[in-house]
C-alpha cells in the first residue's frame, strides 16, 4: 500500500499552546514510516513546517504520490502530545484541502486518543487511531479490517465504533529512524538549548517512551504512558546516522530521561551536546557527573511545588525534601551549563517562599521559572479530578475552565487566546 504521513503546517494565533513553535522532527510519523517500510509498504512523509510547504503544497505531494491512505497528526510532534494545541483547525484545513485525493484518511494524535468521536466529527476523517499509532497503521496498510484492529474509532451507520482502548507501541526494538537530508539541513533549531547558538543542524531522538509516575497534571494517560526503554543498538545507529548528516545537537524527547549508564557512556564517546527533561530526584550525584561528561548541556527538571504537601497534591511521589532538591539541582548545574527547575502555580506555595527559592537557585545559576497555572488536558488525572471521565466535550470543557481562571486574558499570553469553538469555527460545519 502507498501511505502518506502528513504533519500539517502549524499556526498558533490566538491559541493557548505554550509549547515550542519552532519546527521539530515528527517522530510519530518517522516511527510509523520505518515500521511500514519494514512491512513492505511505500511511504511518503511530508512536513509543512520543515519543508515550508502550505496545505496546497502538501496536497500536491500526496496527490502526486498516489496515496491509498493519508495519515495526519493532530500535534506538531510526539514531543508535544502532552501539551498539544487544543484546537484542530490546522489538521482540518489540510484535510479540507486534500479532499478525496489521498485515499482513506486517518487521524492520529492526542485528541483522537481521548475524544475519538469528537475528533472524527471535527476532522471528517474515515478513521482515528487511539494512543500510539505506529503499529495500528501497519495493520491498516496490511489490509486488516478496521473492526479487527484494536485502538481504532470510526463511524458505522451513524454510530461510533471503538475497537478497544488506546494503543501502546512495543517501541523497545524500534529500528533506527531515517530523515531526508534536506529536512536535517533545514532543522536549525536546537530545542531547549540556551548556553550556545546553534552551530549546525539539531535533531530530536527518543531513548525511552512513557513514564512510571502519574503526576496529577501530566497528560499522558491515553498515550506514552507505560515506561519503555529502547534498545541501544538501533538508538545509537540513529544517532550516528544523524551525526553523519551533520547534526550538532540532540534533544531527547523522552517524558523522563532516566539514568542509564551504557547510554551515557556511548554519548560520552560521541561528545555531541544534547538536552533532556527529567526529574532531578532520580539522579544521584555520580550519575549527574556522568551526564555532564556525556555533554548534556540542558536539563529541564520538574520540581513543580516547593512544599512536600504541594508535591504530594500533585502526586509527584518525590522522596527528597525541598532543600535536597535544591542541592541536587545545584550539583547538576556544576556539570551542565543550563539547568531549569519547573514550577507550577500551587495554592500551598506562598509567593515569598517561591521568590526566595528562585533567588537562591538563580544565585547558583539554576533557572527556576515564575510558577504558571496549568491547562487541565483531558488525558491528565487533573481533568478527571475536576470533571470526571472525559466525554466528547472534554477539550471544550478544559479550555473554558482554563480561560475562566484569568481575569484578563492578556495575563497568560500576548495573543489573547480565544474560546475553542471560535478557534475551530472552520470545523463547525462537520460537527
Ligand atoms: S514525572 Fe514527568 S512525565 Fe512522569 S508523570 Fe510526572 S510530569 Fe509526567
Amino acid at each position: 500500500m502507498r501511505v502518506a504521513l502528513v504533519n500539517p503546517p502549524w499556526r498558533y494565533d490566538h491559541s493557548i499552546y505554550f509549547g515550542c513553535r519552532a519546527p521539530h522532527l515528527p517522530l510519530e510519523l518517522g516511527s510509523a514510516k520505518v515500521l511500514l517500510e519494514q512491512a513492505g509498504h511505500e511511504v511518503l512523509i511530508c512536513d509543512g513546517q520543515l519543508s515550508g510547504k502550505d496545505d496546497a503544497g502538501l496536497v500536491a505531494e500526496v496527490a502526486a504520490f498516489g496515496a491509498d491512505m493519508s495519515v495526519v497528526t493532530t500535534a506538531p510532534t510526539y514531543l508535544f502530545w502532552r501539551c498539544a494545541p487544543p484546537e484542530l483547525r490546522v489538521p482540518r484545513a489540510f484535510l479540507d484541502a486534500l479532499g478525496d485525493q489521498g485515499g482513506r484518511t486517518v487521524a492520529v494524535g492526542p485528541h483522537g486518543s481521548v475524544t475519538p468521536g469528537a475528533t472524527l466529527n471535527k476532522l471528517g476523517v474515515d478513521l482515528v487511531v487511539r494512543g500510539e499509532c505506529e503499529e495500528a497503521l501497519v495493520e491498516l496498510a496490511d489490509g486488516h479490517a478496521p473492526a479487527t484492529i484494536s485502538g481504532l474509532a470510526f463511524r458505522t451507520d451513524g454510530g461510533l465504533t471503538l475497537t478497544g482502548g488506546p494503543r501502546a507501541t512495543r517501541f523497545k526494538d524500534l529500528p533506527a529512524l531515517a530523515w531526508p537530508d534536506a529536512w536535517i539541513e533545514g532543522h536549525h533549531h536546537h530545542h531547549h538549548r540556551f548556553e550556545a547558538e546553534p552551530d549546525g543542524p539539531g535533531a530530536e531522538v527518543e531513548a525511552s517512551r512513557g513514564c512510571p509516575y502519574h503526576c496529577s497534571f501530566c497528560a499522558k494517560i491515553d498515550f506514552r504512558d507505560a515506561y519503555r526503554r529502547r534498545d541501544l543498538p538501533p538508538l545509537l545507529d540513529e544517532i550516528d546516522r544523524l551525526i553523519a548528516q551533520g547534526v550538532t545537537y540532540f534533544y531527547f524527547i523522552d517524558e523522563i530521561f532516566l539514568p542509564q549508564k551504557p547510554l551515557l557512556e556511548a554519548l560520552e564517546a560521541r561528545q555531541v551536546p544534547f538536552g533532556i527533561q527529567t526529574r532531578i530526584d532520580l539522579w544521584k550525584p555520580d550519575m549527574l557527573d556522568l551526564l555532564g561528561a556525556a555533554r548534556c548541556v540542558s536539563i529541564e527538571a520538574g520540581v513543580e511545588s516547593l512544599t512536600l504537601e504541594g508535591r504530594a497534591l500533585l502526586d509527584k511521589n518525590c522522596r527528597l525534601t525541598t532543600d535536597e532538591l535544591a542541592e541536587r539541582l545545584i550539583h547538576a548545574r556544576r556539570r551542565v551549563p543550563f539547568v531549569q527547575a519547573n514550577l507550577i502555580e500551587m495554592p500551598a506555595d506562598d509567593d515569598a517562599l517561591v521568590a526566595e527559592w528562585r533567588e537562591k537557585l538563580q544565585r547558583a545559576g539554576v533557572w527556576a521559572n515564575d510558577p504558571v497555572p496549568l491547562y487541565p488536558y483531558p488525558s491528565s488525572p487533573d481533568y478527571r479530578r475536576l470533571f470526571g471521565e472525559p466525554d466528547e466535550a472534554a477539550w471544550e470543557r478544559a479550555h473554558a475552565y482554563y480561560l475562566a481562571q484569568f481575569s484578563s486574558l492578556s495575563d497568560i499570553q500576548e495573543e489573547h487566546p480565544l474560546p475553542l469553538p471560535d478557534l475551530e469555527a472552520a470545523c463547525a460545519h462537520c460537527r
